[in-house]
């Protein structure tokens, strides 16, 4: 809990911070900004990832720095990992090793560190990171808030999802006045991509398919329309959230061929439909309107079973069902769930 980072962070002096292979925005903003709070206060600190930092991150202060690595070679007092479900997330051999520090906002992950901060109602870790500030006593800097608000910007889908509150607009104001520039950090992460991604959308959405109900959207991404629009992986993200900009449509899965027969899968979803029950279904995890999972298999066979499980969660959200025993009548335990309990309460 974060009265423990608290001691820890004033107890040691030698620390390593680390987040998820391919690094995104929250753990990329959260990292860096934890970075810079440590520097505040006189830590020796590197930020270490197994993935380099992708262009559209690259403009965040103190992104140069960020080592990259697949395994710690150095010794530290304690290394803290940003946003990963497990300890195998950050793909570092040895990290087992060391003193871990699990940092979190997904209820679902594994409490695999010897200090666990988890908190599912922050929108992101960056979130987090802010709290810690303010919990050590921290000034939030230019960089730490610039770090901190490409955190919020990116998981909260530029303030779309369910995950923002009112909270997530009280530190983003607090951020802002401390010196970001929202237009400025927007350009950078949502603006800067190279020509190959739109030739890529394009194929990428060509593939766009629909089930009969016209709630469930599927599309597909091979490797070989990769290779011909030379798209990195990086400049696919997002594409997954177009079909939800059609109005009926409730669930959404993109499957992303990354090697002959394996599929990177990322799931998205409106209201109350929970995506992140399919994900866990197949090994994977996230949130309520935001998951994912790695698959296995054929291809027309995967996206028939993952489509008809859609259908199934847009039919559960919807009360069209009798759910007492299909295959995703889980416990519920996303932490957008509790989240938006809160807001109700919250919410006028
Ligand atoms: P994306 O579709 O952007 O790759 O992932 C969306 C969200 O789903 C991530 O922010 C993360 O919370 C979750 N997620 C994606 N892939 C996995 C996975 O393989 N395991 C777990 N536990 N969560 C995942
Ligand atoms: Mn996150």
């Amino acid at each position: 809990m974060l009265s423990q980072v608290v001691e820890l962070i004033e107890a040691k002096r030698r620390f390593a911070i680390t987040s998820h292979i391919r690094p995104d925005g929250d753990s990329l903003g959260s990292s860096l900004g934890l970075y810079w709070l440590l520097r505040a206060l006189d830590k020796d600190v590197e930020v270490i990832m197994r993935d380099p930092v992708p262009p559209a991150y690259q403009q965040l202060p103190g992104a140069g720095y960020v080592r990259v690595t697949a395994e710690i070679d150095r010794s530290y007092h304690a290394v803290f990992v940003i946003e990963c479900s497990d300890v195998s997330r950050p793909g570092l051999k040895d990290l087992e090793n060391q003193f871990v520090v699990n940092i979190d906002h997904h209820s679902t992950t594994a409490l695999f560190g010897k200090i666990n901060w988890i908190d599912s109602t922050a929108s992101a870790v960056g979130e987090m990171i802010y709290n810690l500030c303010k919990a050590t006593g921290v000034r939030v800097t230019k960089e730490i808030a610039e770090c901190v608000y490409t955190a919020l910007l990116t998981d909260t889908g530029s303030f779309h999802y369910s995950n923002t509150t009112e909270r997530t607009f009280k530190v983003a104001s607090e951020l802002v006045r401390s010196g970001v520039r929202p237009a400025k950090t927007a350009e950078a992460v949502f603006a800067s991509y190279p020509w190959g991604r739109i030739q890529l959308l394009g194929e990428v959405l060509s593939t766009a398919k629909r089930d009969p109900s016209g709630r469930v959207a599927c599309m597909r991404q091979t490797l070989e329309m990769q290779r011909r629009t030379q798209a990195s992986d990086e400049a696919t993200d997002g594409f997954v959230n177009y079909p939800l900009t059609v109005g009926e449509v409730e669930a959404v899965v993109l499957l992303r061929e990354c090697e002959p027969g394996t599929y990177r899968t990322s799931l998205r979803s409106k209201g109350e439909v929970n995506v992140a029950r399919v994900a866990g279904l197949f090994g994977g995890g996230g949130h309520r309107n935001a998951a994912g999972c790695t698959l296995r298999g054929n291809w027309d066979e995967l996206e028939t079973e993952i489509m008809g499980l859609l259908v199934d969660a847009v039919e559960r959200a919807n009360g069209l069902k009798d759910t007492t025993d299909d295959a995703l009548n889980v416990p519920d335990d996303s932490g957008l769930s509790e989240l938006n309990s809160q807001n109700s309460e919250i919410s006028p």
